[in-house]
């Protein structure tokens, strides 16, 4: 099976690997549609690896044990593989899982666990359901593209009196615009590039701010001086993190889902937690509990998903994908693991 593998700083092969086999209830996907994420870092810096990805949506071939599903199920695999047993797990938070484990180990494969790949070995549970209305690109949602903006929307409350600032237009940021439109919130976004400042308009937002001096400023004229309800930052630099907490209003609340770099955020206890009264939640995924109240959201926003993935690339052209994404000239980008 064709995998990719970082080979050196802006190099990459298309390997030919040993296609895996069920186990138990570590059952073999077959890939049908691989979005992209962060692993472009990985290319423009040169980590070494043939385990990228953790995004896929696909054709269960290999049902092996299961009781959970079955070969020819169209399923959406989620992030990470994680224990199914502590309380995390079984509550259905399993991102914060602390014993994750091994699925090429816990299946006997040597290979399995990248998602820039044509099969993937995962644990049943760790599975969802397409319905049979929703197609791949619009069930590969559930990942990154509408999941970690999903979850924190749901986490602060986001309803349809909020105005909410939304820093980062990256794909993460653009799919919390679709899912503040969903939501029928205004959204005030902060970002720089000119492209996904265009998209972000398409996709429902209100206004996007530059960031730079008088970012905040405009902000407030945009909410009669008060300041937002809501904010998640998508961007996870410190300056818009920061912006975004003196763009809040008395009570607002902000949750950060963008990872940071080496900056830190500069922040107060007294002057902008206690007298602020502000709530501060990180977050990182959703629970699997609240998968039927994504899906609506999917439903409801077809067109617009159909926006937020700009390219689709073959499995062959993974550099040609990697060099766009290094432009920041899109949204969404899928891999095709079947097409050349
Ligand atoms: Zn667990
Ligand atoms: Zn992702």
């Amino acid at each position: 099976m064709k995998t990719v593998a970082v080979t050196g700083v802006e190099a990459c092969e298309v390997l030919d690997l040993e296609q895996p086999k069920a186990s138990g209830n570590f059952v073999v996907v077959k890939i049908m549609v691989s979005p992209m994420c962060t692993e472009y870092k990985a290319y423009k810096d040169g980590d070494l690896t043939d385990c990228l990805g953790h995004e896929a949506v696909g054709e269960v071939v290999d049902a092996g044990e299961s009781s959970l599903v079955k070969a020819g199920d169209r399923v959406v695999a989620m992030p990470l593989n994680c224990c199914g047993k502590c309380n995390y797990c079984e509550s259905g938070e399993f991102i914060y899982c602390q014993n994750r484990i091994d699925p090429c180990e816990c299946s006997g494969n040597s290979t399995g666990a990248a998602t820039y790949s044509q099969y993937l070995v995962k644990e049943d549970w760790m599975l969802v359901p397409i319905p049979e209305d929703i197609s791949y690109d619009e069930g590969a949602m559930m990942c990154c593209g509408l999941g970690p903006s999903f979850g924190a929307m749901q986490q602060i409350d986001v309803v349809d009196t909020d105005t909410i600032l939304i820093a980062g237009l990256g794909p993460v940021g653009l799919g919390g615009v679709i899912n503040a439109s969903y939501r029928g919130a205004r959204a005030i976004c902060i970002e720089g590039n000119p492209y996904r400042q265009e998209l972000a308009m398409e996709l429902g937002a209100a206004e996007v701010i530059a960031p730079g001096e008088n970012a905040l400023e405009r902000i407030l004229e945009l909410t009669d001086g008060a300041g937002a309800d809501k904010a998640i930052d998508c961007s996870g630099v410190a300056a818009a993190q920061r912006l975004l907490i003196d763009g809040l209003r008395r009570r607002g609340k902000l949750a950060f889902i963008g990872e940071t770099g080496s900056d830190s955020l500069d922040l107060h206890v007294s002057p902008d937690m206690i007298r602020k009264g502000l709530t501060l939640q990180g977050n990182w995924h959703y629970p699997l509990t609240d998968v039927p109240e994504l899906l609506k959201v999917i439903r409801a926003s077809k067109d617009k998903i159909a926006k937020l993935v700009t390219h689709h690339f073959p499995i062959d052209q993974v550099q040609d994908a990697w060099e766009l994404q290094l432009t920041g000239q899109c949204g969404k980008v899928m891999l095709d693991p079947w097409t050349s």
